[in-house]
């Protein structure tokens, strides 16, 4: 009998030899007045999108995210998760990613992107904090739906106010 792949394998078999980095990503949600989420303009794609980069060798994601969004944004954030804490002293339990994406980038490589939710802390917008981005902006949800944004953007934003939510009225936000 003939196997069917899933539909994400399908869609990228034929990419499979391709160089994968894993990379993490935060959607930082604003739930104070109307909901927000917080997009930088990327200069060289010319498009929003969230704050992130390459998890470096030996580096925690949970770590890694919070590492880029200080640089790239001046903002302390927190990494929001339901994740049921198992630590003990072998184990350390790390936040449950909202979203797992494979993204193609070029002809040579692919990225794991280990996407957050997160929340500000403290510290306030830089905008001249790193020079691959032309601008920092929250997103209200009418210009998350109407703005000019890649569809995978805009639906992960959505995702993330979901969760935040949801995670509010359980007391988790
Ligand atoms: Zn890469």
């Amino acid at each position: 009998m003939e196997q069917t792949l899933a539909p994400a394998l399908r869609k990228t078999v034929s990419q499979l030899k391709k160089a994968k980095h894993f990379v993490a990503t935060a959607y930082i949600v604003d739930l104070q007045a109307e909901a927000k989420v917080l997009l930088l303009k990327h200069k060289k794609l010319n498009t929003w999108l969230p704050p992130g980069g390459h998890i470096d060798e030996g580096e925690l994601p949970d770590d890694c995210v919070i590492r880029e969004v200080q640089e790239e944004t001046g903002l302390k954030i927190k990494l929001l998760s339901d994740a049921f804490d198992v630590s003990d002293n072998q184990t350390e339990t790390l936040h449950t990613p909202l979203i797992m994406q494979l993204e193609d980038i070029d002809s040579e490589h692919q990225h794991i992107d280990i996407i957050y939710l997160a929340s500000v802390v403290e510290g306030e917008i830089n905008q001249n904090a790193h020079r691959e981005h032309a601008g920092i902006k929250w997103f209200s949800e009418l210009e998350l739906k109407q703005g000019d944004l890649w569809n995978n953007v805009r639906e992960d934003a959505f995702v993330a106010i979901d969760k935040a939510r949801e995670l509010k009225e359980r007391g988790l936000f």
